[in-house]
This record gives structure tokens, sequence and C-alpha cells, in this order.
């Protein structure tokens, strides 16, 4: 099949360098490759966000790359980007009349925006993956939540207007239903891990005498490191390295890593908790194989990759029990379930884990087998091309039935 992937904000080049790549910079990147591998034709359009882009690239993975003018060619936080989709969605529509794919696959909502704006006239089936939904973001982040307000309601329209969605977990498909949108048209493809780089074996990062804890992620306050902060009080002779935001020698400028070291100080922890800053993905694996165990503690989680990336390393992992974390994590299996931002609940789940070795390779174990069996990139790849196929049909019903 000839595929047209859109990630407006979220470019498969960032995941593959120094940038802090978030899930869905990595899942295009390698979604894409394992579509290329097995015989697609895959091209990639993204937002030109630095002047220097080539126009077109070909990446190691053998799909391409289009950098499409819209907006200025610099970085724009996401939630700015709206008025530059007219913009986007005039060059899609210009590109896919010359070389029109067979099926398109927008990732996030103003992706899809754009995509059903040009690819409708011309009958092509567009396949959309929202990667996270207004409205659970305004749920959680109620006034913080600073994305258009048009998010909502548009949400809804693309969901309608899509030959089918591709949510990445199942508690996104409960959202979408109580969203109004029919469950008949969605199927669940979620985010795979590189099990090339991610495996239990390999190097390890050098530690000390301590138990260590490991927790990843952009710092934003969503992702809950404070509740694995305040879970080291109760844990003894354990440190806490907390991965993710910017540069390490631009950590004190970062308002949030100084308000998670003001909370540790707070709480007389601070001596056992390290902030690393961003790491490039190349070294990802080694942090986390040092780790016991990985903790990830979000209030809600469209999906969250890391937990995977620890289970193909073999590490055991506590988690809330939130979003795709209910999905790929196996409570009792491959780790332990915990409410969200309940630090009693994850000290006690993680004491458990720490004072039994045999425990902790089981679970790891486990988590290993679970990730190679589901989650390769090949197997995801498989999934969202039998997606594709059904889309095909189903966008000359439905363009029949909206006129
Ligand atoms: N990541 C990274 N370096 C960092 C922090 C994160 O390479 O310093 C990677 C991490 O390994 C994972 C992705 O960024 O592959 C984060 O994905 P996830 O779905 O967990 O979170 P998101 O950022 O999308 O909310």
């Amino acid at each position: 099949m000839k595929i047209s992937m859109v990630s407006e904000h979220a470019s498969p080049l960032a995941a593959l360098g120094e940038v802090d790549a978030g899930g869905q910079n990595v899942h295009v990147a390698e979604l894409s490759a394992g579509l290329a591998r097995a015989g697609h034709e895959v091209t990639v359009y993204t937002r030109r966000d630095d002047p220097d882009q080539p126009d077109e690239l070909t990446m190691p993975g053998g799909y391409r790359v289009i950098h499409v003018p819209a907006g200025p060619p610099r970085h724009v936080p996401k939630d700015e980007l709206l008025p530059f989709m007219g913009e986007f969605t005039r060059f899609l529509r210009e590109r896919w009349e010359l070389d029109r794919p067979d099926v398109v696959h927008a990732h996030f909502w103003m992706s899809g925006l754009a995509s059903l704006m040009a690819a409708r006239p011309a009958g092509i089936p567009v396949v959309q993956t929202f990667h996270a939904l207004g409205v659970v973001k305004r749920r959680y982040q109620g006034a913080h939540d600073t994305s258009p307000s048009e998010r909502i309601g548009l949400e809804r329209l693309i969901g309608r207007h899509a030959a089918r969605i591709a949510a990445t977990c199942s508690d996104e498909v409960f959202e979408l239903v109580r969203m109004g949108l029919p469950r008949s048209r969605m199927s669940v493809v979620p985010c795979g891990v590189d099990l090339t780089m991610f495996t239990p074996s390999g190097p390890k990062q050098p530690r000390g005498n301590r138990y260590r804890i490991v927790s990843v992620g952009r710092l934003v306050p969503r992702k809950g490191f404070d509740v694995a902060i305040a879970a080291l009080r109760s844990l003894p002779e354990t440190e806490l390295v907390i991965v993710g935001g910017p540069r390490e020698g631009e950590l004190a400028e970062d308002p949030e890593a100084r308000r998670l070291l003001r909370f540790a100080a707070e709480l007389g922890v601070d001596d056992r908790v390290r902030l690393t800053g961003r790491i490039t993905r190349t070294d990802m694996p080694s942090l986390l194989r040092s780790a016991d165990v990985v903790v990830c503690t979000p209030w809600y989680e469209p999906f969250g990759i890391v937990p995977l990336e620890a289970m193909a390393c073999g590490i055991p992992v506590v988690a809330s029990a939130v979003g795709g974390l209910t999905d790929t994590i196996v409570d009792g299996v491959t780790g332990t379930h915990v409410p969200p931002r309940r630090a009693d609940a994850v000290a006690a789940a993680v004491r458990r884990l720490l004072s039994d070795a045999a425990l902790r390779d089981a679970y790891g174990i486990a988590g290993a087998d679970r990730a190679r069996c589901r989650y390769s990139w090949d197997r995801i790849a498989a999934d969202a091309s039998r997606v594709y196929e059904r889309a095909v049909p189903t966008a000359v019903v439905s363009g029949e039935e909206t006129g």
C-alpha cells in the first residue's frame, strides 16, 4: 500500500536525535519503519520547524519524510499550531492530487483535521490516531489545559468523519465511545517497542549500593514524579533517578525540576533523588537496566511507551492503573498496578518487590516475554495495515453517507 502518515508537530526525525522526543515521535518513526519493512511505501508529512531542514529526505528506516511549510520554520508549541493548519491542508491537497496515497494515517487531532480536509474531496480514506484526547486532558488539567477551545468539538467531528479510528489502548476506546463515536469503526493499535535496543541483556549504567528506582518522562506535573518522590520517604536505602526534561545543564532553570527538588528537600529525601535531564534513546536501555524497579506514576497516560521499554529490558514496573498502562502491564505478572496519585500504594508495591529478588526476576522475565510477543513494531505494523485494509472500502461508503 501507499501510505501517507501525517504528524503535524511530532517529527520522526526528533525521535532519533537529541531532543526530548515524546511517545508520538517514536510511534510515527517506528510504525513507518515497520510498514516500510513489510513492503509498504510510506511518506510522513510533518511541519517544518527549522529553516535548515531539507524539503524531503529518506530515513534509514526506508520511509520518506516531507517537511510541510506551514507557519514559521521554528518550534511553535503544539497548542498554538491550529492557525497554520489551513496552510498545511493546502500543501497536502496539492501533493495528494499529484501522488495519491491509498490511505492516510493521521496522528493527533490537528493532523486529523488537515488530513480530512485534504483527503475527503479526493475520496482517500483517513485513519485517525488521537494519541491524546482533549476531554481527558481537560478532565485532569482543568484550567492548566492550554489546548485551543475548539479541540474537543473538533475531535468529535474528526472521529465521525474518519474511515476508522486506531486507538492506542482500550481505555481510549471507552473514552471515544463516551464521546458518542461508533465502536464499530474503532480498532486498538498500540505503540510498540524497539526490541533490538530494549533487551534484558546488555550494558547497565553503573550504580552504588542502594536500591534504585527509575522514572522517565517529560518534566510535566501530570507525569506525577512527585508521587514517586513522596514514596521514597518509606523506602530506605533506595534512590530515585528521574530522567527527562531539558539537558542536565539547563535543569536549574526548569520550573518543574526546581519544584520537584524543592518538594524532595521538604520531605527530607533530596539526598536520594537525582534528576539527570534528558538522555538520548541510545542511553535509555542501559539506564533502565540499572533499575531494580521502574516506577510510572502519571495522573493519566494516553499510552506510555516507557513501561513497555522497561518490560522489554526485563525490569518490573510499578505503575498507576490509568490509560494505556492498564493494557501493557499485567498486574501481578509483569508489574504492579496502583491507584493514581497514591504515594503510599507506590511505596508498598516497590517495597514488596525490593524485598523479593525472585519476584523481581519473575516479573522481569514475564515482562520481556510480553513485550516480545505482543509489542514488536513488526506486529504493530501488521495490526495497522489490517486497519488500513478495512478503511479502504469503508471510506467510499461513509463518503456516500455524508455526501
Ligand atoms: N525519552 C528519551 N529520553 C528522555 C526521556 C524520554 O528518549 O530523556 C523517550 C522514552 O524512552 C520514550 C519516550 O521518550 O520512548 C516517551 O514516551 P511516553 O509514551 O512514555 O511519554 P510521552 O512523552 O509521549 O508522554
